[in-house]
């Protein structure tokens, strides 16, 4: 009998769905900071932008306005009910489990999605490969690591879901 025990690996992907996210939405009293230091679930304070202009005075930007974060204290801007800045996605963020070489290429993915979609996809299927490694596969061939991870106790939806998103 071999005593040696590795350790099961951690199937993060399995746990990330559990996680509760509520992306950004205009004039909504609470969601997720777009932040990626902060990307908690906030209060949001919303107001127009008025600045002084010269020899005008006060002038109210029309269609512009700021919601800002009551944990962080960072605004978003918001420009005829489009968030413009900060420039990233309504992708909810990562498990908080996911390795720093992984969640760098996550955070990249998240801020690109909306102006590049299959850049985004890209990375993502970068940190999938690169996970599969964590969890102790080649990465090599993802549908054979990902049959393997299933194999080992990876849900199944899981790997419905990778096929999708092939
Ligand atoms: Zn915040």
């Amino acid at each position: 009998m071999d005593c040696r025990h590795e350790p099961k690996p951690t199937l993060i992907v399995e746990r990330m769905a559990d996680i509760p996210f509520t992306p950004p939405a205009h004039k909504a009293n609470g969601f997720n900071c777009p932040h990626s230091n902060c990307r908690a679930y906030a209060d949001q304070y919303w107001g127009a932008v008025t600045v002084q202009l010269d020899r005008r005075g006060n002038y109210t930007a029309q269609g512009l306005e700021i919601a800002l974060c009551a944990r962080c204290q960072k605004e978003s801007i918001w420009l005829q009910g489009l968030m413009v800045f900060p420039l990233t996605s309504n992708a909810p963020p990562s498990n908080k489990d996911l390795p720093p070489d992984i969640l760098t290429d996550y955070n990249e993915a998240s801020a690109i999605l909306a102006h590049s979609p299959r850049g985004a996809a890209a990375l993502l299927r970068l940190c999938i490969q690169k996970l599969c490694q964590h969890l102790g596969e080649p990465g090599k061939d993802l549908n054979a690591d990902i049959g393997s991870l299933v194999k080992k106790g990876l849900p199944p939806g899981v790997q419905w879901r990778w096929m999708l998103f092939e």
